[in-house]
């Protein structure tokens, strides 16, 4: 069945709107999920207005930290009660397994009652300053917050940003991807019912146009913004003119480095380092650097295991893979592919669009992994965003260094040895903003995420968040 969606505007769905009617489908299907109206630039105007009131009022801003964590730790109890439909809103639009799904509305629950559970503990200072008088360090929320979410991980990304903005007293307007706006949305209702006063949370839908207009407005004066390098430059340069914050959280193209004295069995089965979520990661690992003695050996086992995942229609239990967010997305993937294939790879897996009559209406794209794929090939440089895997040998460990920093990005990496010494040169010496040794688990909601180079600035996730969500006040009180 299908729904009618509108903006979020001071607790109520507009009623009246304005812009153009936008389809939300479900990309394993073709189905109709839902129908939106857009936002036009007044309904944007109106959002933040509403967000910029209710900071001015102080009704939220105002309140003490311990009742903002009551109000907090309610909403996490609600969305832990909705789970289920909120698992089905973001798996449908997104193609995302359910399995995925519930696991996300978890996490997502989590996150909330993290921030809950910190926000009374994060104050400010009493530095020694002088004889003179004493000085007095505040931590501000900034006020109203444009946030500019995408569609891979609609809720949990969204809340990345949400519950420390909320957390530290700002209110916010949060732009969700035009594919999949639905679980943001019911957040906000949950919210309101949480008891987050009306305008402290709002939602305007539609694509890059109303983006752009969130972080030119004037009263924006935050903007927090996960998506493509390209879009994340653009966002930049026009917050410049306000001299708005600015957190970018943009792509990556990390790399998985396998010494040849590391758990090759296990490093070759940590198989959703890069197939999570189809691909469609910025932290996947989709370049895995092994050393030559145990080239061979790795290739055959991640080959091998790759070939188990099943792919399928993401509502079923049984799905460990679901399809690409759109047709647009499978054939950039699919382009990507081919100039692998082009340049000489060696595709040992995947490679096309799976036949069978349930991937007939979706945009599935099977597993692919090229092995002997070199520094200079397109598919070990872009971002694809898609289930492909490239492996590439090395020989020394100076080598591996300067194959994974031979990026624009700087996001996230693993070190796979049993040598402690260089495990610990690896991690200092990968320039990214998480890696792990050992795993390929790197996002903790107690550490901070976030890339370095063209992979974005700021961080999320872990107390370092609220500190992009807050400014710094000095007072000096005179004792004389
Ligand atoms: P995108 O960067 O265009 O969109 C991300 C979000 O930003 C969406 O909400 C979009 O409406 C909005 N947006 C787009 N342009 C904007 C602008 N100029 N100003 C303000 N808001 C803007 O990403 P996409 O087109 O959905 O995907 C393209 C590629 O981006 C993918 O193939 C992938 O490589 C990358 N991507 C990365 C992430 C990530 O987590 N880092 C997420 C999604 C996409």
């Amino acid at each position: 069945m299908s729904e009618w969606k509108t903006c979020w505007v001071e607790g109520k769905s507009l009623t009246s709107p304005q812009g153009e009617t936008a389809l939300v489908l479900n990309p394993a299907t073709g189905e109709t999920v839902a129908t939106v109206a857009e936002a036009t630039a007044l309904e944007v105007d109106s959002a933040v207005n509403a967000a910029h009131r209710a900071f001015a009022s102080g009704v939220w801003r105002k309140a003490s930290p311990s009742n903002r964590s009551k109000t907090l730790h309610r909403l996490a109890e609600l969305v832990r009660t909705h789970a289920e439909e909120l698992a089905q809103l973001e798996s449908r639009p997104a193609g995302k397994t359910i399995t995925d799904s519930r696991d996300e509305i978890r996490y997502s629950a989590n996150i909330i009652q993290y921030y809950a559970g910190i926000l009374p503990t994060f104050g400010g200072e009493v530095p020694a300053v002088s004889a003179n008088g004493t000085g007095l360090v505040f931590r501000e929320p900034i006020g109203v917050c444009g946030l500019i979410v995408p569609w891979n991980f609609p809720l949990v990304v969204a809340l990345w940003k949400i519950a420390p903005a909320l957390a530290m007293g700002n209110s916010i307007v949060v732009k969700p991807a035009p594919a999949t706006p639905l679980t943001v949305l019911r957040l906000a209702e949950l919210a309101q019912e949480a008891g987050l006063p009306d305008g402290v949370f709002n939602v305007v839908l539609g694509g890059a146009e109303v983006g752009r207009t969130l972080v030119q407005h004037p009263l924006t004066r935050k903007v927090s913004f996960t998506g493509s390098t390209r879009a994340g430059k653009e966002v930049m340069k026009m917050a410049a003119d306000g001299i708005k914050r600015v957190s970018l959280e943009l792509g990556g193209k990390s790399a998985s480095i396998v010494f040849a004295d590391a758990n090759v069995e296990k490093a070759a089965n940590t198989l959703w380092s890069v197939f999570a979520n189809a691909g469609q990661d910025c932290c996947a690992r989709s370049r895995m650097l092994v050393q030559r003695p145990v080239y061979n050996e790795y290739v055959e086992r991640f080959v091998e295991n790759t070939r188990k995942i099943r792919l399928g229609l993401p509502q079923e239990d049984t799905t460990e893979m679901g399809c690409l967010i759109s047709y647009a997305q499978r054939e950039r993937v699919d382009g990507l592919v081919q100039q692998g294939k082009a340049q000489g790879a060696k595709l040992c897996l995947g490679g096309g669009v799976p036949t069978g009559a349930e991937f007939a209406n979706g945009s599935f794209y099977e597993p692919t992994v090229f092995a002997d794929v070199t520094p200079d090939m397109v598919i070990a440089n872009e971002e694809i965003f898609g289930p492909v895997a490239s492996i590439l040998p090395f020989d020394t460990e100076e080598e591996a260094i300067q194959i994974a920093n031979a990026t624009q990005y700087g996001l996230s990496g693993s070190v796979w040895t049993r040598d402690i010494a260089r495990a610990l040169r690896l991690v200092r010496e990968v320039e990214a903003g998480v890696i792990s040794v050992n795993t390929s688990s790197s996002v903790h909601l107690e550490m901070p995420f976030g890339g370095m180079k063209q992979s974005g600035t700021g961080r999320e996730l872990s107390h370092h968040a609220l500190e992009h969500y807050s400014e710094l006040k000095s007072v000096f009180i005179s004792a004389e």
